[in-house]
């Protein structure tokens, strides 16, 4: 079994090598006001340092890690993937923009684009010089993914789409966004949906800040007022839509996310035993809560053995894990935030709020506890 400790994820001797390579890149790619002065840095300093991360990335031979080399990426594995993350978080690497593009669009187009779709889009999503967005959610479809109502209406040799979009993160960054349309309302639920690539510039596309808890805007609405769409730029086929976003959903719930989040959790956690160890009220809870990440590690480790796997077995086994990470992260906030040391006050402040979100996005914790009951544990609908 892979193991994965308290520093990184180690199996033989070419993921050390790997995991040495990332370490020494990582010690003089972080920029120093990043790493110095995180969560104070303006927004505009922090969005142009997370931008050219990006760029970064690919100059130093990191984008694409477990991306096939045909289409430009490293060629190597989740293993190779979760060391960097891991590795990354706590070089306290900035988060770029490009996730999106790289997490999801990239194994899409791979698994279902045209040969058009992946010269034209997989070289420039890689080299972090085209961002992308997801659209998906509608303001009355979100769990219920299936009763999105945005419209593609055929027009000549392609689409006019309109719509509203809602909870497209990085929309402001963004210049392409992959979009779930109705093609065919009269077809069966399921059937009806078709997947599109999308200018963010072409005319019709608008979009609207939406504010955070935190204060950031990495949110925004995006509205489609009858927008052209090239067939060409239609994923799959007609109706092959459902099947295509399902995929596209088992990639954004991988376990390169749980692995960066699991250092993030062990390093709040030693911090609070660093700052509130000698506390006797918080003794059981910094306990339990050791105990949770070590579950978490436990966790994480088979999930990377399972890749090989693929298919069901590791879709399965990455609910629990985002289920695990997920409400930890947000327990270790909270204990955080409430402990009140006055140094680390906003530290503290910032994780309580940005963990808020993690249990909402990627498919809700309710909606992952759905999947497991019926896909671990075989209980009735
Ligand atoms: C940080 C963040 C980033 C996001 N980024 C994007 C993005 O880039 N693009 C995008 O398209 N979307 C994005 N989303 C939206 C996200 O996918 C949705 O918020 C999520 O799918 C839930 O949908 P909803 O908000 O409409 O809530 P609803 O589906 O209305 O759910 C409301 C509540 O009811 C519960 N519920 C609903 N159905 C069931 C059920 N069958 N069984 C049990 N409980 C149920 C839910 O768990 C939830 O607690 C993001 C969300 C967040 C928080």
């Amino acid at each position: 079994m892979t193991t994965v400790n308290n520093d990184v994820c180690a199996g033989d001797a070419d993921l050390s090598d790997f995991a040495l390579r990332a370490e020494e890149w990582l010690q003089t790619a972080v920029p120093v006001e990043w790493r110095e002065s995180r969560g104070a840095l303006s927004g505009e300093e922090s969005d142009a340092i997370r931008r050219e991360w990006d760029l970064q990335l690919w100059r130093g031979g990191f984008a694409g890690i477990a991306f096939p080399k045909d289409f430009g990426g490293q060629g190597l594995g989740l293993a190779e993937d979760v060391i960097f993350h891991v590795l990354a978080a706590k070089a306290q690497a900035p988060d770029g923009f490009s996730r999106v593009g790289k997490t999801l669009v990239a194994p899409m187009v791979v698994r279902s684009g045209t040969d058009w779709q992946k010269e034209r889009y997989l070289p420039p999503l890689l080299r972090g010089e085209e961002l992308w967005c997801q659209g998906f959610s509608e303001p009355d479809a979100g769990s219920d993914l299936a009763g999105v109502r945005t419209r593609a209406v055929r027009d000549g040799d392609g689409y006019r789409i309109t719509g509203r979009k809602t909870w497209t993160t990085f929309a402001q960054h963004a210049d392409r966004i992959f979009v779930l349309a109705v093609t065919d309302p009269d077809a069966p639920r399921y059937k009806n949906l078709s997947m599109f690539l999308v200018d963010m510039r072409a005319p019709g596309v608008s979009i609207n800040d939406i504010r955070q808890i935190s204060g950031a805007i990495h949110f925004a609405e995006t509205h489609f007022d009858g927008v052209f769409v090239a067939e060409r730029d239609r994923v799959g086929n007609e109706g092959d839509g459902w099947k295509i976003a399902m995929e596209l959903l088992g990639d954004e719930r991988g376990g390169s996310e749980a692995a960066a989040r699991y250092v993030e959790i062990r390093s709040d956690l030693d911090l609070l035993f660093r700052t509130c160890g000698d506390r006797p009220e918080l003794a059981n809870a910094l306990q339990e809560l050791d105990e949770r990440t070590e579950t978490l590690r436990w966790h994480l480790a088979k999930v990377i053995d399972l890749e090989g796997m693929g298919g069901e077995a590791f879709a399965r086994a990455v609910s629990v894990l985002k289920v695990l990470w997920s409400e930890l992260w947000q327990v270790v906030a909270r204990v955080g935030f409430e402990a009140h040391v006055p140094a680390d006050r906003e530290h503290w402040r910032y994780q309580f709020f940005e963990s808020k979100a993690v249990s909402i996005y990627s498919g809700t914790n309710e909606i992952q506890r759905n999947l497991i009951s019926e896909r671990v544990l075989g209980l009735p609908r």
